[in-house]
């Protein structure tokens, strides 16, 4: 049996991890932190019963990916749970963007106009989006499969959000797709930062923006539960630093940033990959709060009692300085916030009427100062009496993120810059981003296409590559890890 080692347990090493077991390969994960599952766990903490996702939170790019959707995770206990409201974007004037089930109920919600257009730009998107999603979650330097579908989304997809903003009228309008094109964590005047929103949007109005009913970590738990009963096996506390760090096998594939994929196999990449590895470029980064509020959030506007998600960056033109802002280095005094209310959709998260609830600032590269005021009073602007009503909070800065997660650098969640040229090559400039240059190694991180999201994508075609490179070493096996070799 071919053997595998899959370094990192985030959703796209798990993926990868699964990939390989189905096609009778012997995998192994090493994974540094405690638990499994990087970007995907809750712990319960601050309030006995309260569960909080410690990353990710709301699953889009889940429900839309086609490899998610195909292994049933479902018989390893995965349910998603959807909110009422997809999506608030509240402004100071009581006015509030809101993302419904449909893209015919969002129109319909909007300020007359706005509503049409749209209808016009999300309705044919949502309605492709299921047959795009291969080419959406995929390397974009390959020929699609839809190519069609494709170049309308791409429409839609390429102009700076900042532009695309002026399709719609009202301020509320604007600011719910600037508050979804922020989501690309970088300054919404340059090309291609619609892309993330023009996802987001369609993917929520043809799948929704669920939750995973106990938290992220049960798509951890369903992803690794598969992975057992296939035969591979996970090991934590296993930082992997060198090639030395790694058992035999016969394909390697990396979870982790490409700088780590190099200086794992320092002196074995060829020398145009490792440079092009060391020039990969990290972003913003988050500041992170759960908070554990009594009663929940007591927002203004009703639409925000229902969301599963809600924005806080205020109108268009706040939101467009804040995140330029940002990609200069410089902390805004009101960050762009988006808040978490998964207890809404899956009330199994709350202990009584203490309900948990999640909160981030996108904050700049690095930044070593507390946001934690100014997240609380974001969410007190749109929400008066809110900080009445915190029982407990725990906040981790950049710093924190990163020493959590090795590819959180610089406490950036994306593990990468969404830059328009790393948006579209990512990590390198090459047909095949996933592989190494070291036959036998492959990067699978959210590095690699698709980019950042649970949706383990970057995985399934990572273990794609790997799974080629087996079947054309048959008869003659090739070790990239000899045992005795150390490396
Ligand atoms: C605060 C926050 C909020 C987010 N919100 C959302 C959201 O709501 N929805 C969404 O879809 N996405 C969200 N994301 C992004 C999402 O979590 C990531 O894009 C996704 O987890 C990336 O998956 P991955 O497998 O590439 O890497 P990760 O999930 O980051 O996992 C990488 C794993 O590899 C391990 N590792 C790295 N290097 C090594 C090494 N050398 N040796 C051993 N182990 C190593 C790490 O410890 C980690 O466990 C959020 C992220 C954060 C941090």
């Amino acid at each position: 049996m071919p053997k595998a080692v899959v370094v990192g347990s985030g959703p796209n090493g798990l993926a990868a991890a699964v990939r390989l077991a189905r096609h009778g390969v012997g995998v192994t994960v090493l994974e540094a932190a405690d638990g499994l599952g990087g970007g995907a766990r809750t712990t319960e903490k601050l309030v006995a019963g309260t569960l909080h996702d410690e990353c990710s939170a709301v699953h889009p790019t889940a429900v839309l990916s086609p490899y998610l959707r195909e292994l049933g995770l479902e018989r390893y206990g995965l349910r998603w749970r959807h909110p009422e409201v997809m999506l608030a974007h509240p402004l100071d004037d009581g006015a509030c963007g809101v993302l419904r089930g449909s893209a015919e109920e969002t129109a319909a919600g909007l300020p007359a106009g706005d509503g049409e257009r749209w209808l016009r730009v999300f309705g044919p998107l949502a309605a492709h989006v299921e047959t795009t999603a291969g080419d959406l979650l995929g390397p974009l330097t390959r020929w699609p499969s839809h190519p069609l579908h494709l170049a309308r989304f791409g429409l839609r997809a390429v102009p700076p959000a900042s532009l695309m903003r002026r399709l719609w009228r009202s301020p509320a309008t604007q600011s719910l797709f600037l508050g979804a094109a922020a989501h690309v964590m970088h300054d919404l005047h340059a090309p291609m930062t619609s892309s993330v929103a023009a996802m987001l949007i369609a993917a929520g109005h043809r799948f929704g923006w669920p939750v995973a009913e106990g938290g992220s970590q049960a798509i951890t738990d369903a992803l690794t539960g598969l992975l057992h009963d296939l035969g591979g096996t996970t090991e934590t506390g296993r930082l992997v630093e060198s090639t030395s760090d790694l058992p035999e096998a016969d394909v390697v594939l990396l979870d982790t940033t490409p700088a780590s994929a190099a200086r794992i196999f320092e002196g074995r990449l060829p020398k145009r990959v490792h440079r092009a590895y060391h020039r990969w470029r990290h972003g913003p980064a988050a500041f992170k709060v759960d908070f554990a509020v009594r009663g929940g959030v007591p927002w203004r506007n009703a639409a925000c009692a229902a969301a599963g998600t809600v924005h806080l960056g205020g109108g268009p033109d706040e939101m467009l300085r804040t995140t330029c802002e940002i990609q200069r280095g410089r902390m805004p005094a009101a960050p762009f916030v988006l808040v978490g209310q998964q207890y809404l959709a899956d009330p199994s998260r709350s202990a009584g009427d203490v309900h948990p609830v999640w909160a981030y600032a996108h904050v700049p590269h690095g930044f070593t100062g507390d946001a934690t005021t100014a997240i609380i009073d974001q969410i007190e602007r749109f929400a008066p009496g809110f900080a009445d009503e915190v029982v407990a909070f725990s906040a981790k800065n950049p710093g924190e993120l990163a020493r959590g997660n090795p590819n959180h650098v610089g406490g950036n969640i994306l593990t990468g810059a969404n830059d328009p040229f790393q948006l579209v090559f990512r990590p390198r400039l090459t047909l095949h981003p996933y592989d190494t240059g070291v036959p036998g190694v492959y990067l699978c991180s959210a590095a690699t296409p698709p980019g950042a999201g649970v949706h383990g994508m970057g995985g399934y075609h990572a273990a794609g590559r790997a799974l080629r490179h087996l079947e054309r070493a048959k008869g003659g096996r090739i070790r990239v890890l000899q045992p005795d070799s150390g490396g």
